[in-house]
């Protein structure tokens, strides 16, 4: 009940027109800015209480990313708000055609737990720039996340423009039952599926930020020492559970031994044997995901790493030899074991890669440029980088989002603008002339003018 008049009173300040203008829509940006800034360390320490992720890794991945791109909407708003003028035929002549972008409405905003701040807050951005009230609804499992932005939005913002609603799935449900104008989820193929569901009672539109198993792709001509540091680095950052997390690495059969080498030497350099005080390393979320991951590893051939320590739910990066039939193979592991698989023929590669639904991201590790235009031209994917892992969600000039079961629809910069706003199309006439041409009584010398003066 306190939700629906929640969603009433948004539905209500919005359709008065409050969170329109630019000027509020950049008050309420700079507002946003100003919780995060001067919160930082609260919201860093609530994420590192709910899963011991390192203060560096958080305001890197958290803090820097949300207030970089604050600062990219109020530089660009202005702009993008602005009605855009364009052409028509000549059956609209005389005219002049202006497409205007419209705010949605009010928006619901569902976040994961895995980067409790910026899943919740990144979306926001977006919903505010374009001119919209939102509800936030951080996920249950960072609950000590979830209080501290629920007490700093009740802080820094009226409920009826920007509110948090706490809670886990009962709450959810209750959520989505209501008729907003947009649901914006970060969550898993699963949940997206139930979303998609309640959206449909209301024909809400839906943006579905989802995961998948993300391949990085080694090829023979790589630079070894670079690709081992940089798809580990994604994959322990968050111990891998991050939803662009590289899931499992494919490799050119020539260079595998290679390659396990090298992660041996990589892994002891980043992380000295000391994952245990935890300083530079993140712990699995919770016991449920702990026992999942473990049952993964036991049913699994260890080549490096393996240790585990069930009290303070730790996984060490662990890489695995694997097989395509392999349990580790079936679904998104989120989490820091990293199956190792081998090709012969670069042609196999879009086969293997197609037989499993498409992943949120793709990595490939060459200078080959044919190489890497025959695996974007032939393997769907949401994303991705060419020699890098995970970087492409640090530019906000690039969509971010996936395609089937990895979600639907984008955002990031001016996407995330127009995922929460409405094109408006509207062809404004002058009242002179008013030829009858098209008016009844219809004749055939109308149709005669018609067609001598519109078709060539
Ligand atoms: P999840 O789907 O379990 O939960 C996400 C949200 O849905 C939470 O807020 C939760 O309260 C809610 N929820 C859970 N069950 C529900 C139900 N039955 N009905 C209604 N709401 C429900 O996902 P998670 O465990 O928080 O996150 C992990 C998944 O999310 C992974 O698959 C990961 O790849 C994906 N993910 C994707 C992105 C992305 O940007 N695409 C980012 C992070 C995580």
């Amino acid at each position: 009940m306190k939700l629906m008049q929640l969603v009433k009173d948004q539905k209500a300040a919005f359709l008065d027109g409050r969170t329109r203008s630019l000027k509020s829509r950049e008050s309420s940006l700079n507002q946003l800015r100003k919780l995060i800034y001067r919160h930082e360390k609260e919201l860093c320490d609530a994420i590192n209480e709910d899963f011991g992720k390192p203060y560096i890794e958080s305001y890197i991945t958290e803090i820097y990313t949300l207030l970089d791109e604050i600062d990219y909407h109020l530089k660009n708003l202005s702009t993008w708000i602005k009605p855009v003028s364009v052409g028509g035929p000549i059956v609209t002549f005389p005219s002049k055609n202006i497409i205007y972008q419209q705010p949605k409405g009010t928006i619901l905003v569902i976040g994961a737990w895995n980067y409790p701040v910026h899943l919740s807050l990144m979306p926001l951005i977006g919903a505010i720039s374009a001119g919209n009230t939102a509800i936030l609804k951080p996920s249950e499992l960072a609950p000590v996340t979830s209080a501290k932005l629920k007490e700093l939005f009740d802080r820094y913002f009226k409920p009826e423009i920007l509110a948090v609603a706490e809670g886990g799935v009962e709450e959810t449900t209750e959520l989505l039952e209501q008729p907003f104008d947009h649901i914006f989820f970060t969550g898993s193929s699963r949940v997206g599926k139930i979303v998609m569901k309640a959206a449909a009672e209301n024909l809400t539109p839906v943006t579905l930020e989802l995961g998948g198993k993300s391949p990085a792709i080694v090829h023979e001509d790589a630079n070894i020492e670079v690709s081992v540091n940089r798809i580990w680095w994604g994959k322990t950052i968050n111990a891998g559970q991050t939803c662009v997390a590289p899931d499992y690495v494919l490799v050119h059969k020539s260079i595998k031994e290679q390659f396990i080498q090298t992660s041996k030497n990589v892994l002891s350099s980043f992380f000295q044997n000391d994952f245990q005080v935890g300083k530079n390393y993140t712990r699995i979320v919770n016991d449920d995901h702990f026992n999942r991951l473990n049952e993964l590893l036991n049913k699994s051939k260890v080549i490096h790493g393996g240790l585990t320590n069930k009290q303070s739910r730790f996984i060490e990066p662990t890489l695995i030899d694997a097989n395509w039939e392999d349990e580790i193979m079936k679904e998104e592991i989120f989490g820091p074991l990293l199956p190792l698989l081998t090709y012969d023929d670069e042609k196999d590669i879009p086969q293997l890669m197609n037989s499993m639904s498409a992943p949120l991201a793709l990595y490939m590790f060459t200078e080959n440029k044919e190489f890497q235009d025959f695996i974007i031209e032939n393997v769907p994917f949401g994303g991705g980088c060419v020699n890098d892992t995970i970087s492409h969600l640090g530019n906000h000039n690039l969509p971010y989002g996936g395609t089937g079961y990895s979600g639907m629809g984008s955002y990031r910069g001016k996407y995330s603008f127009n995922t929460f706003s409405r094109e408006q199309g509207i062809l404004k006439k002058p009242s002179w002339p008013d030829p009858d041409v098209r008016y009844p009584p219809y004749n055939d010398t109308k149709l005669k003018w018609f067609k001598r003066l519109f078709i060539k």
